[in-house]
């Protein structure tokens, strides 16, 4: 018996050391995984996650990516439509091969800003090749042949096309909040400034971190903003118009207080945007400016712990 016993005693104390070293393995694992600074590779999606937006350099355009952490994909305007050779002579992105990379094969919404060929262009190659929930639109029609030629696609297709206005909340998922800012009223008119006045502005606000697009405002628009008082105040700016100076007033910048701002803009631009008097409202707001055209498709993402939680990774290779 005794020796039973013995033998007995000697199998379980075994067993126990193997518990313990397997449970230390384990321990030694989870804890490696938690210090290394993407947590392995593993693990970083549920213990840190992210929202993320591309500011994809379209060149002198806007096109902005969206992807939840729940793995909702929201694309906000598409740049201009022109054959591959140009784009790829110009460096620029063409948005319907950019969100190909990403293995994007469908879009929970698109918006699109307002009516301008740089931001409306891209989308119609975008509707013809991806499935597209819904569309949120600026509240006025534009008697183009591009608007035309998206208008058929919508209809064919049968696409919801919401219009938005200031004051509408957007449902893209409960852990990010999105509220419409501009325009305020419907205004149909084929002037210049009118149409950008009419941009779809948007605060994004992620856990502590806000990020307003602004699609193209202009000054009068920028001014009735300024109505929603601190509410606007973002950490991070899409730069009114692409730099210009019809979108640089002071105290809209000023209220705004952006940490960094980002400038979609084409190299050697006809429009001559960014304009340097923009550029230094910017700074003398202390806002750091990223632009497409010297640092690529510019990477944010939010985690929105804190306010400053959030962080940038720019394509070096242009
Ligand atoms: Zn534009």
């Amino acid at each position: 018996m005794s020796k039973y016993g013995y033998e007995q005693k000697s199998f379980q104390s075994k067993k126990t050391n193997f518990v313990f070293f397997m449970l230390l393995i384990v321990v030694i694992f989870v804890w490696a995984l938690v210090l290394s600074p993407d947590h392995g590779g593993l693990v970083s999606v549920s213990l840190n996650p992210e929202l993320r937006i591309d500011f994809v350099n379209v060149g002198q355009g806007d096109a902005v990516l969206i992807r939840t952490p729940k793995g909702k994909v929201f694309l906000v305007d598409g740049g201009v439509n022109v054959p591959v050779a140009d784009a790829r002579r110009e460096g620029r992105e063409l948005i319907q091969n950019y969100l190909r990379s990403q293995k994007i094969s469908r879009l929970d919404g698109l918006v699109i800003t307002h009516w301008h060929n740089d931001h409306l262009g891209g989308i119609i190659p975008v509707l013809r090749l991806f499935e597209v929930d819904k569309i949120y639109e600026t509240p006025s029609t534009f008697n183009t042949e591009a608007w035309q030629t998206y208008d058929e696609i919508c209809k064919k297709d049968r696409i919801q096309r919401i219009s938005v206005k200031a004051g509408d909340v957007l449902e893209w998922g409960n852990e990010l909040f999105v509220q419409v800012i501009n325009p305020e009223k419907p205004v149909s008119s084929k002037e210049y400034s009118e149409v950008n006045n009419m941009s779809v502005a948007l605060l994004l606000r992620y856990g502590k971190v806000q990020t307003l697009l602004a699609g193209d405002i202009e000054e009068d628009a920028e001014r009735e903003i300024m109505k929603y008082g601190e509410g606007i105040r973002s950490q991070i700016l899409k730069v009114p118009h692409h730099g210009a100076d019809t979108s640089d007033y002071m105290p809209f910048l000023q209220l705004v207080k952006a940490e960094t701002g980002i400038i979609s803009v084409g190299r050697s631009n006809a429009f001559r945007h960014p304009s340097p008097r923009a550029i230094s409202h910017h700074e003398r707001v202390g806002t750091k400016l990223y632009r497409t055209d010297r640092h690529g498709n510019i990477r944010l993402f939010i985690g929105g712990k804190d306010t400053r939680d959030y962080r940038f990774v720019v394509d070096q290779r242009l």
